[in-house]
């Protein structure tokens, strides 16, 4: 395995989910073996995505923050990346979130698809083998990480809901596979959730073009798949555990685990093998 960058550089443009912003990325080749991004508009110095930059956060989004800069709603794009391999880049960003597009990693995908990949063959990248079970629980959610021969990863949800019930869904990651099962699952809430956000004035970039929202009794626009809200967890679960930025042999399996437990867990994996 080696360290890969983008061959030239691609620009994202799209509406932050929390400030409703039009947010413009570049995504420069770097080959540092690192990810980092720096806003030019406030001109903040050079953030490191790396799990000591990881900052203590709610459960809505994955926030790296130093002691000038931050950046939040990184896991979508962080999760491309880990479909392509992608450890190297220097972002340069004029706001302070990456853009949601449509709540999914699909755009990212798209772009990312066509544009050439670079090895950096003078850097190694080794995999974090997974030798032994782990578990970690916070209430009744958990993670299981099991020895495996390939990179799998399984979600498991349950709701006391009508509309969703328990969803799961598993994947071998590769970049095809992932393409074709996880990439455009969308992010999810739920109507009266979603309401309650944009009354406090959050999510000001919310709309149904950017997330697939649950009614009492049905969704109120239409699912991309049956089980589109585990595919979405999986799509954060897989961003989450590239904040590492090693690819992981084993089987990563999350029970209604969120972006806190995925932290945890990433943060557990890094003490044990890093
Ligand atoms: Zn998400």
């Amino acid at each position: 395995m080696i360290h890969q960058t983008l061959a030239t550089s691609i620009t994202i443009k799209g509406i932050g989910i929390h400030s409703g912003e039009i947010i413009t990325m570049t995504c420069h080749p770097s080959d540092k073996g690192i990810i980092s991004i720096s806003n030019i508009k406030e001109k903040t110095p050079t953030l490191e995505l790396t799990i000591e930059n990881l900052a203590q956060t709610h459960n809505r989004a994955t926030q790296f923050k130093n002691e000038t800069a931050n950046i939040t709603t990184t896991e979508h794009f962080l999760s491309a990346c880990a479909a392509f391999g992608i450890t190297s880049l220097n972002i340069e960003i004029d706001g302070d979130e990456i853009p949601i597009l449509d709540g999914s990693a699909k755009e990212f995908c798209n772009i990312l698809q066509s544009t050439a990949l670079k090895p950096i063959p003078s850097k190694s990248l080794l995999p974090i083998i997974i030798k032994e079970p782990l578990t970690i629980w916070e209430d009744s959610a958990c993670i299981i990480a099991t020895p495996a021969e390939s990179t799998l990863y399984s979600y498991y949800l349950s709701y006391n809901h009508p509309v969703i019930q328990s969803q799961s869904h598993t994947i071998e990651l590769s970049t095809k596979n992932y393409i074709t099962e996880i990439a455009a699952a969308r992010t999810y809430g739920f109507e009266k959730e979603v309401q309650y956000l944009i009354k406090q004035g959050l999510a000001k970039g919310g709309s149904l073009d950017n997330a697939l929202v649950i009614g009492d009794n049905d969704y109120i626009n239409e699912p991309r798949f049956k089980n589109e809200c585990a595919r979405h967890k999986l799509l954060d679960l897989i961003g989450d555990c590239w904040v590492l930025n090693r690819p992981i042999l084993g089987h990563i399996t999350g029970i209604k685990s969120g972006h806190q437990l995925n932290h945890a867990f990433t943060n557990l994996l890094a003490k044990k093998y890093l």
